[in-house]
């Protein structure tokens, strides 16, 4: 099999891989991105019904405490919108009775994206070279080699069928995932194994959906659309609509009940509507399109230990405190290994930062000690 060579290889596709890509490419570096499935994005997907785009990952941004991705959003070209939230909202009790609640707005304000969350993803890949993102790649095996590394992809149980040398390596996923499905050799410590495991992925257990609608009834009755329930199976519930006024509108949120329980789809999307109808009135059991997507099934965003639900949002960091590995061959990047806003988008750009630019830095000394070196000998 030939061993394609190149300066730098992500392994990730998702907000943070994509954005390393960016950054490396105006940087006019080379280098590949390998993403395992047949999309970009990772988390962030958005489905589109009547022009609208329907976010089943990542849907808000939150400009007052996220400076990189307002800053990214408005460098793209991209728009946002505020969140709907004019109205009044709903509690849903244990009984399944529904009251209406003082509606109230979220602080700091939420924002949507025009386009969906995922014209982020196709306006950067717009400034990356198309050969350099090679799909279907899912990564097995990192070996160190002496310099850099060999990456191999492939199933873990099967010969890989591409092969890359490569100086630098950029891990663009989260590192539960990483540890527990890529075969590191040497090993890596016991100790920075068990804190990549124990990095647990932000929403990776949760299941959303949108439910689109030619009218938003549920704003005509007074509703902004927000609702929390005690007795499921969804248990949060937001207005998801288009902003131009010409719809769709729609409702969307997450699965409350863990994700053991949501093995059969057909009778949940089910429930999810009688739900809907029992809190919003009989036109929300009769959606125009309905998207659900379950997270906790997808191989390369969860893994067992993302199974059970995620009670509070973790205190994200590098794992065992490290950054790199490997004499700054592999380093972190993913969101999960972020120091601020770990777990969101902006903990994604926060990471591919770090990552590109300690690697650029240590290229640069590199390339100085080669010249000082060089110096010496003449
Ligand atoms: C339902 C849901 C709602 C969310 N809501 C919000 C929100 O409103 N606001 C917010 O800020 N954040 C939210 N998040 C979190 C947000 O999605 C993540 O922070 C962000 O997308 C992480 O990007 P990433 O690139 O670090 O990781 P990922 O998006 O997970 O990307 C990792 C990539 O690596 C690929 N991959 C995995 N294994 C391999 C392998 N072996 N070889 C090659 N490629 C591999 C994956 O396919 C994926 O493309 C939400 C997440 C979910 C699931």
């Amino acid at each position: 099999m030939p061993t394609e060579t190149v300066e730098t290889l992500i392994v990730g596709g998702g907000l943070s891989g994509i954005y390393a890509a960016y950054l490396l490419s105006r940087r006019n570096k080379s280098f590949i991105v390998l993403e395992a499935r047949e999309r970009t994005g990772g988390r962030i997907l958005s489905h589109e019904h009547h022009g609208f785009f329907s976010d089943l990952g990542p849907s808000w941004y939150w400009p007052a405490i996220h400076p990189k991705m307002a800053h990214l959003i408005q460098t793209m070209g991209l728009k946002g919108y505020r969140q709907f939230e004019a109205g009044m909202g709903c509690f849903q009790r244990s009984n399944g009775v529904v009251q209406t609640v003082g509606g109230y707005a979220t602080e700091p304000r939420s924002w949507r994206l025009s386009g969906g969350m995922m014209a982020l993803i196709t306006r950067l890949r717009e400034a990356i070279p198309e050969n350099a993102i090679r799909c279907n790649h899912p990564v097995c095996r990192i070996e160190k080699k002496f310099p850099g590394a060999i990456v191999s992809v492939g199933e873990l149980e099967k010969e890989p069928w591409a092969r890359f040398r490569t100086s630098k390596v950029i891990l663009a996923l989260p590192p539960r995932l990483a540890a527990a499905t890529i075969l590191f050799t040497p090993n890596l410590s016991h100790h920075l194994t068990q804190a990549m495991l124990k990095i647990g992925t932000w929403m990776a257990g949760q299941a959303k959906f949108c439910a689109l609608y030619k009218e938003p009834f549920w704003r005509k009755t007074g509703l902004s659309g927000q609702a929390f329930s005690e007795c499921g199976p969804l248990g949060e519930i937001h207005d998801g609509s288009n902003n131009n006024g010409g719809g769709p509108y729609g409702l969307t949120g997450f699965v409350g009940i863990p994700a053991a329980q949501r093995n059969q789809q057909q009778r949940l999307t089910g429930a999810i509507l009688s739900q809907l109808a029992t809190i919003y009135g009989k036109p929300a059991a009769q959606p125009s399109t309905f998207f659900y997507r379950d997270w906790a099934q997808e191989r390369f965003t969860a893994t067992p230990f993302d199974q059970p639900p995620m009670v509070e949002h973790p205190y994200y960091h590098p794992p065992a405190g490290q950054t790199s590995i490997w004499d700054g061959t592999i380093h972190f990047a993913g969101s999960e290994t972020a120091t601020q806003h770990g777990g969101y988008l902006e903990g994604a750009l926060t990471a591919a930062e770090r990552a590109v630019m300690t690697h650029i830095v240590e290229a640069v000394k590199i390339e100085k000690d080669a010249l000082r070196i060089g110096d010496e000998i003449k």
